[in-house]
């Protein structure tokens, strides 16, 4: 069985921790250590091939700053999570999406990526447009999704897309 090496980045409490393990585990923890950071794996199977998924949730500790050049070198594919509830999340994304082009050393267009806006279902407490976050990641070429880890929304949909991506390359 093939494996896909996932890496989800982002600014803390974004929901990369809820979102990895809503879909590995479909659950919804209200408080998960912020510190941690844990690869998971899941099996998953698209148009027919089997992949084993191994998603490396990182955390914006030290050693993960240390380390986040290596995470990306490793990794094959990307989700970057911002919440619609944090205009700062939203900005710190072009950072991490600048990182993986110097590391990978390569156009946007090469690389299974998506860009996530989380939390959609707090929309009282939103900050960032659909509309802004389809601009952003029209411009840099990449794939959009809102989600929710909470009620489930788009995340089958989000890791998919990166399994087909990888798929397709
Ligand atoms: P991380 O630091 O990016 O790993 O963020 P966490 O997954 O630890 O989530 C930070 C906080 O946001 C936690 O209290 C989560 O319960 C909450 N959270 C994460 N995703 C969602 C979501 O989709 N909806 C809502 N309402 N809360 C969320
Ligand atoms: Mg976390």
């Amino acid at each position: 069985m093939n494996s896909i090496k996932l890496v989800v980045l982002g600014s803390g409490c974004v929901g990369k921790s809820s979102l990895t393990i809503r879909y590995v585990h479909n659950e919804f923890i209200d408080k998960y250590d912020p510190t941690i950071e844990d690869m998971y794996r899941k099996v998953v199977e698209l148009n027919g091939d089997h992949f084993m998924l191994e998603i490396m949730d990182t955390a914006g500790t030290e050693t993960f700053l240390a380390m986040r050049d290596l995470y990306i070198r490793n990794g094959q594919a990307f989700m970057l999570v911002y919440s619609i509830t944090s205009r700062t999340s939203f900005q710190e994304l072009e950072q991490v999406k600048d990182q993986i082009l110097r590391v990978k050393d390569v156009t946007v267009a090469k690389l299974p990526i998506i860009v996530v806006g989380n939390k959609s279902d707090l929309e009282p407490e939103r900050q960032v447009s659909s509309q802004e976050g389809e601009n952003l990641s029209s411009k840099w070429g990449i794939q959009f999704l809102e989600t929710s880890a909470k009620t489930n929304m788009n995340i089958t949909a989000a890791f998919e897309h990166l399994v087909a991506q990888v798929q397709k390359k």
